[in-house]
């Protein structure tokens, strides 16, 4: 038995409420899914416009595997980089009022390859504690020092910040906390970093598409733009595709192209996807009522809520968690909404801190009113 330990570490995990599962679905990502042949309703996607399966995209996507093929085949700096990719980093510069994109493959990859690029040994990364994974594992990787600082605090970061040696100053955060649905403080993030002459870099996945005017994302959301502001989304959440990008000043896009090893050895995503991107970002564009009806739902879900046993986090994304707090009782209450057909996913740890088990409520602009209050239903049921 050669992986007998591995086995026992499962079984530890399963003990504990932390085994994780995947779960087969048999149609596209929807409000509406069907797992093992069983309709059910979801809220836990992040497709929060509803674009992930819109037809307008899947045309785009057709059209451009005619035109381009389906494998890039290389890598960007190769021959990978077709005219498809290259149009769509002009197009998401300009969206998000940057002068320079990097398209990347994945979100995590973003990161890994920004963190990477922009710091190493002697520089220092500042890093928010409710960072999403993909963030702490790049500054693991970056070599740099690491300082952490407690949730969204902005005077113990600026107690670090002080302290800080000499060498390149790194400030990591999400725009939009991914398990938490709360925002960083930009501004006075953006304002710390002047004083101390550091550079932000800012992970909106949860903004882009959903913030700001036209979906333009955090920046726009807080009304700030900075030459310091290194900004990250990625395009596999609101955008309905796959794959992410860095925008920021030329000479840093340029630096990550030289340097960023999570873009230069990896093979270019298909070109098509960058053609159903450009027909997503259309649509994120002209989007103003997809968004107002989502907000709607998220003011419907808050209010209906209210005063139920387990309390909703602070927020007003369409993250809403309910915090409940021991790991068997969110299992317990994720089983109660599946029995009733209904799907929302329970984060435990080590994804979020110990004693914070939640029901992660994602909402969509593809959910009905109705939707929403056979969710509100359930719990209720399941709370009395
Ligand atoms: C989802 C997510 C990522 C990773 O993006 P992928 O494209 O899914 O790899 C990075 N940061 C945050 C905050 C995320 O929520």
């Amino acid at each position: 038995m050669p992986y007998a330990k591995l086995q026992r570490e499962l079984d530890g995990r399963a003990a504990l409420g932390l085994l994780r599962k995947r779960q087969v679905l048999q149609g596209p990502q929807s409000p509406h899914i069907v797992i093992g042949e069983k309709p059910y309703l979801a809220f836990c996607s992040n497709d929060y416009l509803g674009l992930a399966n819109h037809p307008q995209l899947i045309a785009a996507l057709q059209q451009g595997a005619a035109q381009h093929g389906v494998g890039a085949g290389a890598a960007h700096l190769v021959s990978g980089h077709s005219v498809a990719h290259h149009r769509l980093e002009q197009t998401l510069a300009a969206f998000v009022g940057k002068p320079a994109a990097l398209l990347f493959s994945t979100g995590y990859m973003a990161n890994l390859g920004a963190v990477q690029a922009l710091a190493g040994k002697g520089d220092t990364v500042f890093a928010d504690k409710l960072n999403h994974a993909s963030l702490n594992d790049a500054m693991l990787l970056s070599r740099a020092t690491v300082k952490r600082y407690r949730h969204n605090d902005m005077a113990q970061l600026a107690q670090l910040l002080e302290q800080a040696e000499s060498g390149r100053k790194l400030v990591i955060t999400d725009a939009v906390f991914s398990m938490d649905g709360d925002l960083a403080p930009l501004p006075e993030l953006l304002a710390l970093c002047e004083r101390h002459d550091a550079w932000l870099l800012a992970d909106d996945a949860h903004g882009v598409g959903v913030l700001g005017a036209q979906g333009r994302g955090s920046l726009s959301y807080f009304g700030i733009a900075s030459e310091r502001i290194i900004y990250m989304a990625t395009l596999g959440k609101a955008a309905g595709v796959f794959g992410a990008f860095v925008a920021a000043e030329q000479v840093v896009i340029d630096t990550l192209v030289n340097h960023a090893h999570s873009y230069v050895y990896t093979t270019a995503t298909p070109p098509a996807l960058a053609s159903a991107l450009l027909e997503s970002l259309k649509l994120i564009v002209q989007g103003d009522a997809l968004r107002e009806h989502l907000r709607g739902l998220i003011t419907q879900l808050r209010n209906g809520l209210a005063g139920l046993r387990w309390p909703l986090m602070p927020s007003d994304t369409a993250i809403q968690p309910l915090l409940i707090g021991d790991n068997h009782a969110a299992l317990t209450l994720s089983e109660g909404l599946r029995e009733r057909g209904i799907r929302v996913a329970a984060i435990r740890p080590p994804t979020v801190p110990q004693g914070t088990a939640r029901l992660r409520i994602t909402l969509s602009a593809a959910h009905s009113a109705d939707d929403v209050t056979r969710l509100l239903e359930a719990l209720h049921e399941l709370a009395r």
